[in-house]
């Protein structure tokens, strides 16, 4: 079975098609600027595609992930009906989902309702979806939520304090993003703790771009770091993380700026490219700190401080844990990272093993046997993750 998996944005739209039997990757690639001119990249083993015919609409970029992949030189399939399932990254699915779903009319009447939430993301998976049942009409879909793994986290952790009618009225409350990276190293955690999943107490950090970790006890998240968007937590790229709420009131009176600016200073301008004025990529703040400068030290070090605290606060959540995990473009690759978030953890006997600390690429152990928080890194696969969800949710 080859499950094509898809995660539409607003003008952008990633694919992958993967066989199941094997779980390799047969086919990867990206649509851009879809409704503006439109380009397609398209990779399967060692060739190579690249298109710039227009991409009016979605419809037409799933028109031409499709040509892409029945094509005689650079396809990988040779009909249509070799593709057993498409699923669907989904940013948002409130309180509706706890887990991933068969698309349904009722499924998407949730999805669209869940817009007022993720208002960049919900529509655009939507198309996605509409245009994915116009071109291949009969093929079972599957959503698969960011929130989903996050619907597990009790009141207590999940309720803002405000006033209750306000979580009643417009579901304000913490949903937590990232669930299916978390979910995947989760899984992948307990398969090399030997452990069943639901015996497992673990912290999961996701740093990439955007970054959040979890608190998972018995295989379950009880909290998150992000909230009702993704922009609450730990310092992140380009923005800013957990900050006083009345920041914002204050920046609207102060610099006579309208809620949507202060959204987009916070969004876009802020986390480590906001208190380096370098950049929101590490590889750029590590070089830019080696050589003296003092901002993208100091960004360097709020970010590791914010990560250490939430492993603080999480470490009391879950009682103590087995373990903590990085995950993400920054948790699998920076060592020096790791190190830096980790020596605020020596108090507890925390200690890593430099040589495997230095390693990239391997899901793998990177303590000393005798830490008692054993600490991994395990590379996420959220692409792989939504392709098992369909695939179990087609196949029974
Ligand atoms: P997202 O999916 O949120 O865009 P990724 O998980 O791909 O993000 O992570 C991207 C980030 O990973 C980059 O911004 C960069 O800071 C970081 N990164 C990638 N490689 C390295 C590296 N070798 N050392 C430090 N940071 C790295």
């Amino acid at each position: 079975m080859k499950i094509l998996v898809l995660n539409c944005g607003s003008s952008s739209l990633k694919y992958q098609l993967i066989d199941m039997d094997t779980n390799d990757v047969m086919a990867v690639g990206l649509c851009e600027r879809i409704g503006i001119d439109g380009r397609l990249k398209h990779e399967a083993g060692d060739k190579e595609f690249i298109s710039e015919d227009p991409l009016p609409d979605h419809d037409a970029a799933v028109t031409a992930v499709m040509n892409a992949l029945l094509d005689k030189d650079h396809g990988v399939i040779s009909d249509i009906s070799e593709i057993g399932g498409v699923g669907h990254r989904v940013v948002h699915g409130g309180e509706s989902f706890a887990s991933s779903v068969i698309i349904t009319p009722e499924v998407k009447a949730a999805i669209q309702d869940c817009s007022k939430l993720a208002p960049l993301h919900n529509p655009a998976n939507l198309i996605g979806i509409n245009a994915c049942e116009k071109l291949m009409p009969g093929v079972k879909q599957v959503a698969v939520f960011d929130t989903a793994f996050h619907q597990t986290m009790p009141e207590k952790a999940y309720l803002y304090g405000l006033p209750y009618e306000l979580y009643e009225k417009h579901k304000i409350r913490k949903y937590g993003f990232h669930g299916t990276s978390h979910k995947y190293v989760t899984q992948k955690c307990a398969e090399l703790m030997g452990k069943p999943v639901d015996e497992i107490n673990i912290i999961t950090c996701h740093l990439g771009n955007g970054g959040s970790l979890a608190a998972v006890k018995n295989g379950k998240c009880v909290d998150t770091t992000m909230g009702l968007t993704p922009l609450a937590g730990i310092i992140m790229g380009t923005r800013c993380g957990d900050i006083d709420p009345a920041i914002v009131n204050f920046l609207m009176e102060a610099e006579g700026l309208s809620g949507k600016e202060v959204d987009n200073i916070m969004n876009k301008q802020s986390g480590v490219l906001g208190l380096s004025g370098v950049s929101s990529d590490f590889r750029d703040l590590d070089a830019a700190a080696s050589e003296g400068n003092k901002r993208a030290k100091i960004a360097l070090d709020a970010f590791h401080y914010r990560v250490a605290k939430f492993i603080g606060e999480y470490l009391v959540a879950i009682n103590g844990a087995d373990a903590i995990v990085f995950t993400a473009g920054i948790g699998e690759n920076s060592g020096s990272t790791r190190k830096a978030i980790c020596d605020y953890l020596s108090f507890l006997g925390v200690e890593l093993d430099p040589e495997k600390n230095s390693q990239r690429g391997k899901a793998q152990m990177i303590s000393v046997e005798s830490s008692p928080i054993k600490v991994y890194v395990i590379p996420t696969n959220e692409e792989l993750m939504i392709a098992q969800d369909t695939n179990r949710l087609i196949n029974g």
